[in-house]
């Protein structure tokens, strides 16, 4: 792990006045020493040249065997150091610490050496009678402007050494004390600058684990506080986006989960990544399993597949039309390129179909229905009108046998016209329901009493079949009658001679279904879910004068009351009709 901030601030910044206070005081110490080597150097050069003045005639006279040991000795008690004088030629003549007969020739110690060409000089080394480190000064003395020896002085420098090393302690532990406080101020203003650095980042990583409402206060104006205002707004743009993207997904997902179109989007290796409610029922996939298949485990129909693949092969939009079966949607099927999304992604669309082929199926066919049933009675009106003008006017009982036969045309053309616009009117709401409770019997009854002298002119047997304490059905007794009679027309039109028709009516639930039953020719399979269908006749031949829109007026009826109608035969056994209308209930 890398040292945190405060490290990577303090360490460098202590190393920084380590070093500068150790060598300040090791400089510092070493000035002081020269100084003190310096002095000494001064005081020792004026006491040589002192002594040497004073034994300057002493020496001149340069008798054989005078000492100055005694002269020597007495400088030295004055001086409190060591005093040597040595003769012209190098011969130590006096000494105060040392015998001087054991004493070699100093006429070369370089400090004489030294004072000989320049009148003083200096050393400072390792006596090698006293063995410690010591400063000699030596002194050329002179006599009418001739070397009659040099006079010596020298001091150890034990005492030098000591008072350096007191100063040097003083600076060291001073230069101690400042590094101390130094680092101390280094790691505060390290930590002053790592902290809010650490909070930021406290802050960024609750962020970045999902929290998008943390924020941090900026506390200073500086280039951290820019920071920290500059990381708020970021935040707030991210957590803007972040819920419009939500919403945006939110609304997608209605969309797609609400629209009736198959939508199924396949990403770059064909697998199924989305797959909304309409395409699940139309493929008859399975919703848990089908997200992360193969789009061909999921669509399973070779032609779908075959377009997909086109349209993932070509990077091209593909469209046609698939029929799955028979009983299965008719599908228009459009696959689009996602190559933006994901090289090799495609968005399925599913339309089914079904319904508006239906629907155009249905208009075909009552465009044909209604040109049929107008041509017939036309081409008879024709017929008549040129029988008439051919010269049956002349025949008048012709004419009057013509002319009821015109009106009967006429007559069936008006009630079909008036059929169909009422169905219209039914249709598009504008007649106007008078729905209040009312009891069953009103409704049955009447029509009942209507059609039974057709039905014994038929040679049928009309039965009613009521239960007791049926609840009032909310209906416009007018409209609903005319559904009933129109079905027991119906079942008396379709039934041969010989045969029955029962009513019943019984209550279930909260509605009370009321069906009218014939033992009649029945209904083919095929046509019965399209005999509500208008002008919808399922055998022609048999249908009589039928226009074809009684049941089609009876279904708008129906369920304008909020109602049910349906029909079940079985053909060459009869068929029954029923109609479910909701009862009264008690609030
Ligand atoms: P129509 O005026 O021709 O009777 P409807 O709409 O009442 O017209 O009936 C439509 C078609 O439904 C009829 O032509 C007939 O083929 C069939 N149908 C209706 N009721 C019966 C029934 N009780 N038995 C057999 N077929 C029926």
């Amino acid at each position: 792990m890398s040292p945190s901030i405060r490290w990577r601030i303090a360490v460098p910044y202590v190393f920084l006045i380590v070093v500068a206070m150790t060598g300040l005081a090791v400089y510092l110490s070493n000035v002081v020493r020269g100084a003190y080597l310096d002095s000494l150097e001064a005081q020792l050069g004026g006491e040589a040249q002192i002594i040497g003045d004073v034994l300057a005639p002493a020496l001149a006279q340069d008798k054989p065997g005078t000492t100055f040991d005694v002269q020597a000795n007495h400088y030295a008690d004055l001086l409190d150091a060591r005093v040597t004088i040595i003769g012209a030629d190098g011969v130590v003549l006096g000494e105060s610490d040392e015998d001087r007969t054991q004493m070699d020739n100093h006429l070369f110690r370089p400090e004489v050496q030294q004072a000989l060409a320049e009148g003083q000089g200096s050393s400072i080394r390792l006596s090698r009678t006293v063995e410690v480190d010591m400063m000699y000064v030596a002194q050329r003395v002179e006599s009418d402007g001739k070397v009659v020896g040099f006079a010596r002085v020298a001091l150890p420098l034990r005492q030098v050494e000591a008072n350096v090393n007191r100063l040097r302690w003083a600076v060291f532990s001073a230069a101690l004390l400042t590094v101390g406080g130094a680092a101390l101020l280094a790691l505060l203003i390290a930590e002053r600058t790592a902290r809010p650095v650490r909070e930021l980042t406290r802050v960024v990583q609750r962020v970045s684990e999902g929290d998008l409402h943390a924020r941090l206060l900026p506390t200073t104006r500086d280039e951290v506080g820019t920071l920290t205002r500059a990381f708020n707004q970021m935040s707030d743009r991210l957590r803007g986006t972040i819920t419009m993207l939500v919403e945006e997904r939110g609304r997608l997902a209605a969309v797609l989960d609400n629209m009736a179109d198959g939508a199924i989007i396949t990403d770059g290796d064909g697998h199924v990544r989305l797959i909304n409610p309409a395409a699940v029922r139309i493929l008859g996939a399975d919703e848990k399993t089908a997200m992360g298949r193969s789009f061909a485990e999921v669509a399973r129909d070779h032609r779908i597949i075959d377009l997909w693949q086109q349209c993932r092969d070509e990077c091209e939009e593909r469209v046609a039309p698939v029929e799955v079966g028979r009983q299965q949607p008719f599908l228009q099927v459009i696959v689009t390129p996602l190559q933006d999304a994901e090289p090799g992604a495609c968005l399925v669309i599913l339309q089914d179909l079904t319904r508006v082929r239906r629907l155009e199926t249905v208009r075909r066919d009552f465009i044909s229905n209604i040109s049929h049933e107008l041509r017939t009675p036309l081409a008879s009106l024709k017929a008549l009108a040129d029988t008439l003008r051919d010269g049956a006017l002349e025949d008048p009982p012709a004419a009057r046998r013509f002319l009821n036969r015109m009106e009967v045309e006429v007559d069936a053309l008006t009630q079909m016209v008036q059929e169909l616009l009422e169905l219209s009117r039914i249709e598009s709401g504008q007649v106007g329901f008078e729905i209040a409770p009312v009891p069953v019997a009103d409704v049955v009854n009447p029509s009942l009493e209507r059609l039974r002298p057709q039905a014994e002119r038929a040679d049928l047997q009309l039965s009613i079949d009521m239960a007791p304490d049926l609840p009032l059905v909310l209906a416009d007794a007018e409209r609903v009658r005319q559904v009933i009679t129109n079905l027991v027309h119906n079942a008396i039109k379709f039934t041969p001679p010989g045969g029955e028709v029962a009513i019943s009516a019984k209550a279930g639930g909260d509605e009370v279904i009321i069906s009218v039953r014939d033992t009649g020719v029945g209904i083919p399979a095929d046509d019965l879910p399209r005999i509500f269908e208008r002008f919808y006749k399922a055998d022609r031949a048999r249908s009589g004068g039928g226009t074809g829109l009684g049941l089609a007026i009876a279904k708008h009826i129906v369920l304008a009351h909020g109602g049910r109608i349906w029909a079940e035969s079985v053909e060459g056994r009869g068929s029954t009709f029923s109609v479910a209308l909701r009862v009264q209930t008690a609030e």
